[in-house]
């Protein structure tokens, strides 16, 4: 059996019996071209040899053997198949036909033979003819006659042979043909193989690359793989790690659950309680209510107990430098129930150099004695003042005009009572900065209760009948035009100062910016005049606006703190140059402006139909905090030397006639 052979192999040896067959026509130039002669011209070859055997018989027996290479041309060339051609070239065409017919498989009739050695032609065998002697012309012509007609057969035969070679030669030709076509095929297939090798050799490059570059890639998720891993274990770690955590949290959830679930059931309940005391709170706020107005009613009506119209009389201390008076000068005798009572007299002495004793002894000083709502001594503190007169500010917020006097000559202490004392220390705060204080944190209470109060401040000083702003700024500032106090409307009960600045207030530090810038102002006038502030009277007012918006309740009251000039009357000795001329005038007028407010309060007093608040601005200004509803506090500041006892007395006289002044019912100014 044979081995099997590649693709390749096989077609290489087809390639290569092509290529013999190819070359096998050169090479068969004997047979071939002899062939390709024809009949005829073989005959011709034939001639010499018939030439030589008639010339040379005996070489007749040596070119039997080709004849007879012919012969065993086989008779089986009806077959059609080719057979498979050895690779090898082989020998010679001749005897490559040969071999060719020898592969095939013979007929019966004529067996293969060697060359040389084939059977002989029917002459061959023959015996010699035994050669005639050279007169036997009719034996020789009888001799070649006979080989004529052997060589006759000879030649139908090799007619015949050659016929058989033609057909042979044909088919071999149709053979080579199919062959080359058969080449040309296994060409084109080896070509196509061959570029499909390179193909395949080039794909095997690239596959070699591929796979390179796969087994680095391999390596690389190998090591990512073992990243992964590590990274998977430490995950499962952590996952443990953080079921645990879960667990833990989902029981503290649980835990937190059922705490929800009793907080909102607590929550229900403290709703519905919540409720309840909304409830309860609505009406305590009624309650509320109706005590605050009630508290004001009754506040009111201590207030009118009272009096509607109060006196207090401060003295102030002996200041360093100045002559300390005899002992008794000045008494406080105590109250009804004994010196844990307030005082409320004082009593001064005054000895008469006019009244003589018949002896030419000095007479016994007189006696002055004087009873207020309140007096205080030379060591009463600002905030034991304040503390008397705090209700009274508050009757302010309530609706009620609220008006504070201080009066007195000068350097008795009007300014230290109402604006304090210099250096600003609050040990020595005065009234002004103290009541609003006390407005302010009262207001926010309030507000609690559904209140909102709004302030708005003013500060003018009247000298010499003018008004003028001690708020001003910038340009204004010190010198300040002249304001007139004119009506806010026609009809309107409300004044209103033009030219002045009204401050919207809603804290202490504004209310001290506005007194700083006040005594700034003063200070500029006074280098023009000498000691003008102590020759006017400055009015501090705060316009007081509350709201109850959820009742619909409004209260608008004013509460004006006024440092009147001082009270000191001229000296009638006095020699009347150029500058105490104007001091008479200046004088004239304050004595003026405060006989008027003397005269006011009394016709309000007296209930009197006619009240004069026009004959002075300060009157006139302060109108709508005196009459009918206002509550009026008058401080007498008394100086504690003896050599002021006349104006002492002249003050304690003024403010004891105010005294006994009862203004009205006070109403509140509600809407
Ligand atoms: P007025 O304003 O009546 O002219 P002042 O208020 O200017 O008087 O007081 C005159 C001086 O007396 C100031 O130096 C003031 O500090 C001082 N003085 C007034 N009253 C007191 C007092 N109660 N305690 C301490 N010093 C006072
Ligand atoms: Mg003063």
């Amino acid at each position: 059996m044979e081995p099997q052979r590649s693709p390749l192999l096989e077609v290489k040896g087809n390639i290569e019996l092509k290529r013999a067959l190819a070359k096998a026509p050169s090479r068969l130039p004997l047979p071939g071209s002899r062939l390709k002669r024809g009949p005829d011209q073989m005959e011709e070859d034939l001639e010499p040899e018939k030439k030589r055997t008639r010339g040379l018989g005996t070489k007749v027996a040596t070119s039997r053997p080709r004849a007879t290479a012919l012969t065993t041309v086989p008779q089986t060339q009806g077959q059609t198949a080719v057979p498979k051609v050895p690779r090898k070239t082989g020998p010679p065409c001749s005897t490559a036909i040969a071999t060719v017919l020898k592969n095939q498989k013979p007929g019966p009739a004529v067996p293969a033979q060697k060359p040389g050695t084939t059977a002989a032609p029917p002459v061959v065998g023959r015996k010699k003819p035994s050669k005639r002697p050279a007169w036997d012309l009719k034996g020789q012509l009888c001799d070649l006659n006979a080989e004529l007609k052997c060589c006759r057969e000879r030649t139908q035969m090799l007619d015949q042979e050659n016929q058989q070679l033609r057909n042979q030669l044909r088919e071999a030709q149709q053979q080579a043909t199919a062959l080359g076509t058969e080449r040309r095929t296994l060409e084109e297939e080896l070509a196509r193989v061959r570029a499909q090798a390179e193909q395949g050799q080039q794909e095997l490059g690239n596959l070699s690359t591929l796979v390179l570059e796969l087994e680095e890639r391999l390596g690389t998720q190998e090591g990512l793989v073992q990243e992964l891993q590590k990274e998977q274990l430490e995950l499962q770690e952590e996952r443990r790690g953080l079921a645990a955590q879960l667990e833990e949290q989902e029981r503290r959830l649980q835990a937190s659950e059922a705490a929800l679930s009793g907080s909102q059931a607590e929550v229900a309940s403290l709703r519905q309680e919540a409720a309840a005391q909304a409830d309860l709170l609505a009406n305590r706020e009624e309650r509320l209510h109706g005590l605050e107005m009630e508290r004001r009613r009754l506040h009111n009506q201590l207030q009118e107990l009272k009096g509607n119209v109060r006196v207090f009389c401060r003295v102030r201390p002996v200041l360093p430098g100045e002559s300390t008076p005899p002992p008794g000068f000045l008494l406080f005798p105590s109250g009804p129930s004994g010196p844990s009572d307030p005082p409320t007299r004082l009593s001064l002495s005054r000895s008469d150099e006019r009244r003589g004793t018949l002896s030419g002894a000095p007479a016994a000083p007189t006696r002055h004695d004087f009873s207020f709502d309140r007096v205080f001594p030379p060591g009463s503190g600002q905030d034991e003042v304040f503390e008397e007169i705090s209700m009274l500010v508050q009757s302010a917020l309530d609706g009620y005009p609220v008006c504070i006097f201080a009066y007195g000559q000068t350097g008795s202490g009007k300014t230290f009572t109402m604006e304090g004392g210099p250096g600003g220390d609050p040990q020595v705060e005065g009234l002004i900065p103290r009541a609003l204080r006390h407005l302010f944190s009262v207001a926010q209470e309030l507000s609690g209760q559904g209140w909102t109060y709004s302030f708005v401040a003013s500060y003018v000083e009247i000298y010499n009948e003018t008004v003028r702003d001690l708020l001003a700024t910038g340009t204004r500032k010190g010198h300040g035009g002249e304001c007139e106090i004119r009506r806010a409307g026609p009809g309107s009960e409300e004044l209103t100062v033009t030219n002045a600045r009204y401050v919207p207030v809603s804290c202490e530090r504004e209310v001290e910016a506005l007194l700083h810038l006040a005594r700034q102002n003063r200070a500029v006038a006074r280098t023009a005049q000498n000691e003008r502030s102590s020759r006017s009277h400055s009015v501090f007012q705060l316009q007081i606006s509350g709201e109850h918006a959820g009742r619909g309740l409004q209260c608008v009251a004013p509460l004006s703190l006024v440092d009147l000039a001082g009270s000191e009357r001229l000296d009638p000795g006095l020699a009347l140059g150029p500058g105490e001329r104007e001091r008479l005038r200046e004088t004239q007028a304050i004595n003026s402006s405060l006989s008027t407010l003397g005269l006011v309060i009394m016709a309000l007093s007296n209930k009197e139909s006619h009240v004069p608040y026009r004959n002075s601005k300060l009157t006139y200004l302060l109108q709508n905090s005196l009459g009918g509803s206002a509550k009026m506090l008058m401080f007498v500041n008394i100086s504690p030397l003896e050599e002021n006892v006349s104006e002492s007395l002249n003050s304690l006289r003024f403010a004891s006639k105010v005294n006994q002044c009862v203004i009205g019912t006070a109403q509140a100014n509600r809407k």
